[in-house]
């Protein structure tokens, strides 16, 4: 029997669960040419986590149903022979890159891009001035943000940046306990949103309503959530418009501003709660208060300018802009981390790849491949990570046809078992994982929502190894 060609996948967000679908020909078969036969591939994943399946579950909002039900096609590829999860299993914690360069022929790095980026503006460290991957990690009870606490006693948040990301944070605080009551919402998270003081939601975008990354649905999804009026400045909108002639070569650019002229000449319906949409406004200060809270935002009016690479840049003019609010959420993208023993590109915040190869500064890296948020950086739906696998593992295929995979010592299945449960002795398998995932389920079948989550990495991998 010749060796199996062993692949060690880190992260099991979408990227790394698309990754070891289709290298073991569960999904997407057919996608890439492929040079190996399936069942000579086995797949390890490793995930930080007691859960798998990354944003699934930690970013995409609870009120999101369907779109996590991408983990249904996630579960199916777990029940092939061939894949193992490695959950609870951290790269850098408990294993090396070492280690696991001796055993596999091949690493494929899938770790996401977690960390906030910052404003890098005066003010940002004040009292009631958060990140917004904080509150989303909360709400969505992540483990790691579990600990935050947010202050929800004022009327007025900004949220600075106009991505998804801040139309789902808009749509949380304004949506009303109501409407989350049947979702997969953190416990702790409904109950302060239930308390909440939030009325009034400013979502500022640096450059126009055309250039802006919102996608139409999750505007949709804003203008026709109930109780809550929809604002858009016309005078913002119509500036959007005098910058119709030039290309741009996204289809939602033109949907969104054909929508935000609409909704900016519709009449206000008077309702309880607002969310206000503002353009070409760039943050320059967060503002405190005498108590050291936030009480407003400074931003720079801007306006656009082509750059020589052809694309429109937001630059400053003279006139300066003051929102009031109580609270601040920075919403303005996401960036990886290092993690030890993987070249990283700190100006990217992204594992050093040259289209899915790893590369150091003697060239590409042997058998070390990187996917998803982790190489081309936080941008993209779920979707966008099943092609860019594709490519990855067309990199990894043409490796190994050519022979430059690495060589790894001979191990059987059982001995890699072994020894990952001695470096780590609480690993959540995959049965373990559904363990949890029926414990989950159960407490919240009974109060009629999909699941109540456990946020306490003890007692979650506590259930998971069959504890009470
Ligand atoms: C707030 C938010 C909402 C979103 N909503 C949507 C949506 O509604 N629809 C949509 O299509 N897309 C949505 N997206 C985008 C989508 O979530 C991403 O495209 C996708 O999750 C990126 O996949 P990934 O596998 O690269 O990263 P991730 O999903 O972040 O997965 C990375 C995984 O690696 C694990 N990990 C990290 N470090 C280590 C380590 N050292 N060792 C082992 N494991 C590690 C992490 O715990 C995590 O599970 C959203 C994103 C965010 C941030």
């Amino acid at each position: 029997m010749p060796e199996p060609v062993r692949v060690a996948v880190i992260g099991s967000g979408p990227a790394g669960a698309f990754t070891a679908g289709q290298l073991l020909g569960e999904l997407s078969p057919g996608l890439y040419a492929r040079k190996v036969p399936p069942e000579d591939v086995r797949v390890d994943l490793f995930e930080r986590l007691p859960t798998p399946w990354g944003l699934v579950r930690a970013g995409v909002a609870p009120d999101h149903t369907k779109i996590k039900s991408v983990t249904g096609l996630f579960e199916g590829l777990a029940q092939n022979p061939r894949f193992r999860l490695y959950g609870n299993v951290e790269l850098g914690r408990d294993v090396t890159v070492a280690e696991l360069r001796e055993r596999y022929h091949a690493i494929v790095y899938a770790f996401g891009a977690p960390d906030d980026r910052t404003l890098g503006i005066p003010g940002e460290e004040l009292d009631r001035s958060y990140a917004a991957g904080d509150f989303v990690g909360w709400y969505n009870g992540h483990p790691d943000h579990d600990h935050h606490r947010f202050d929800l006693s004022g009327r007025r948040a900004v949220i600075v940046g106009a991505g998804n990301v801040a139309f789902d944070v808009a749509r949380i605080l304004l949506a009303g306990p109501g409407a989350l009551r049947g979702t997969d919402i953190a416990d702790h998270a409904l109950g302060a949103l239930a308390e909440s003081r939030v009325e009034e939601v400013t979502i500022v975008a640096r450059r126009g309503a055309k250039e802006a990354t919102f996608t139409p649905p999750e505007l949709r999804e804003l203008a026709e959530l109930a109780g809550v009026d929809l604002v858009v400045d016309q005078a913002e909108i119509a500036l959007a418009g005098e910058t119709l002639s030039q290309p741009v070569p996204d289809p939602n650019s033109w949907r969104n501003l054909a929508k935000l002229q609409a909704y900016a000449a519709a009449p206000l319906r008077e309702l309880p709660r607002r969310a206000v949409l503002r353009f070409f406004l760039s943050p320059e200060e967060v503002l405190g208060g005498a108590d050291g809270a936030v009480r407003g935002v400074r931003f720079i009016r801007t306006g656009l300018v082509r750059d020589a690479a052809g694309q429109l840049r937001a630059v400053p003019t003279a006139e300066r802009v003051e929102l009031g609010a109580d609270l601040v959420l920075r919403a303005v993208g996401y960036q990886g981390t290092a993690v030890d023993g993987v070249p990283f590109d700190g100006a990217r915040g992204i594992v050093a790849n040259d289209a899915g190869r790893v590369v150091d500064q003697d060239g590409p890296r042997l058998g070390e491949y990187a996917v998803g948020w982790a190489k081309r950086g936080a941008s993209g739906v779920i979707g966008t990570n099943k092609l860019d696998a594709a490519e990855t593992i067309d990199r990894l295929l043409e490796d190994l046809a050519a022979g430059r995979l690495l060589r790894p010592q001979s191990v059987s299945d059982q001995d890699l078992d072994a020894f990952f449960h001695a470096k780590q002795s609480e690993v959540v398998d995959h049965a373990a994982w559904l363990r949890l995932d029926d414990h989950e389920r159960a407490l919240g079948g009974a109060d009629g929502r999909p699941r109540r989550k456990l946020t306490d990495v003890g007692a979650m991998v506590s259930i998971a190894r069959g504890g009470a």
